[in-house]
């Protein structure tokens, strides 16, 4: 086996050219949605590689559990068919259910739009010790609300606080949550799967020409596609005013579903790895239980 710096850098290399840290000169159109590295594998090896970073996700989380007071909370954001479902399912995949919660938002009901925007998402936020998971997130609030305004006035907000800068105010909004996170103890990654528009329609085509996958399609997701540039551009705000150092931004390219994939795995395992987490130490008053304990049981007929 590899020492564990050098495996850390193998990781590094697929992290850092996607990691968002400063959001000043972010620019999406930079980030091309068909990037590999110049890697070619075939379905085997990408799953190998996959199956190596799940399963030391799977001790990290072990010991994250187990010393209970560090979590993760890893936010998912993407245009339609980007493979959100099956990213979190494959890099999750070797982590103990017990230890991670998936929550998935969708409209907000009429409870949750009677409460501030962030409330729905504060109350599913990590405990300690725990994966957390969203699918959709906070984001979708200067996503899908910015682009379609109308959404903004079932929010019931007072009017006079509903000016021209409301989107760059729920921005700063969203970065104060995340530093407030932060400062918590949670570890906030944020992940754009970022698609193109042409593998969408390649993938929405092929959710009708196959039976098994019909049940996916929606006829929503071609209406929405309309609305793509708007999209682009409220992504591109929206990572420029929240990336940063402690919570940043994964622009992951997402037409290679096996590459996506490995990136994914790749910055959580890393982030988690930074914390340096070990397992709770035994007491010299513990060990004395610990002792007291097999001692009775060995005296046991
Ligand atoms: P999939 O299509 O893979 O099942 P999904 O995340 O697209 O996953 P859907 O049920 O298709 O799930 O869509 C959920 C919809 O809810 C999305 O169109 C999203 O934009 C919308 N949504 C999420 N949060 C909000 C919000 N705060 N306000 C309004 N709409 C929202
Ligand atoms: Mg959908």
């Amino acid at each position: 086996m590899l020492p564990r710096n050098d495996i850390l850098d193998a990781i590094r290399r697929y992290t850092d050219p996607y990691r968002i840290t400063k959001g000043k000169d972010f620019r999406l159109k930079d980030f091309d949605p068909g990037d590999t590295l110049g890697l070619k594998m075939d379905k085997a090896e990408a799953a190998e590689s996959l199956r190596r970073g799940s399963e030391w996700l799977a001790m990290e989380q072990d010991v994250l559990y187990a010393q209970d007071s560090w979590s993760v909370l890893l936010v998912f954001q993407a245009m339609d068919a980007a493979g959100k479902d099956g990213t979190i399912k494959h890099v999750l995949s070797g982590v103990n259910p017990q230890g991670c919660d998936v929550f998935s938002f969708k409209q907000p009901s009429q409870e949750e739009l009677s409460h501030d925007f962030l409330w729905r998402y504060a109350v599913k936020a990590p405990q300690r010790g725990r994966i957390g998971i969203f699918n959709r997130s906070y984001y979708e609030e200067v996503l899908v609300v910015r682009v379609h305004q109308e959404l903004l006035k079932a929010q019931k907000l007072p009017p006079k606080l509903v000016g021209k800068g409301i989107w760059d105010e729920r921005l700063a909004d969203i970065a104060r949550f995340e530093d407030y996170l932060t400062r918590q103890g949670v570890v906030v990654l944020k992940f754009y799967l970022n698609l193109s528009r042409k593998e969408q329609k390649k993938r929405f085509m092929e959710r009708l020409d196959k039976p098994q996958k019909n049940w996916k399609f929606s006829a929503s997701d071609v209406r929405e596609r309309r609305y793509w540039d708007d999209y682009m551009r409220a992504y591109d705000e929206a990572i420029r005013a929240t990336a940063s150092k402690d919570s940043p931004w994964f622009v992951v390219p997402a037409d290679n579903k096996w590459f996506t994939r490995l990136v994914v795995a790749a910055a959580i395992v890393e982030a988690v790895e930074k914390l340096d987490l070990q397992y709770p130490k035994v007491t010299p008053d513990q060990k004395k239980d610990l002792a007291a304990a097999r001692a009775e049981l060995e005296a046991e007929k």
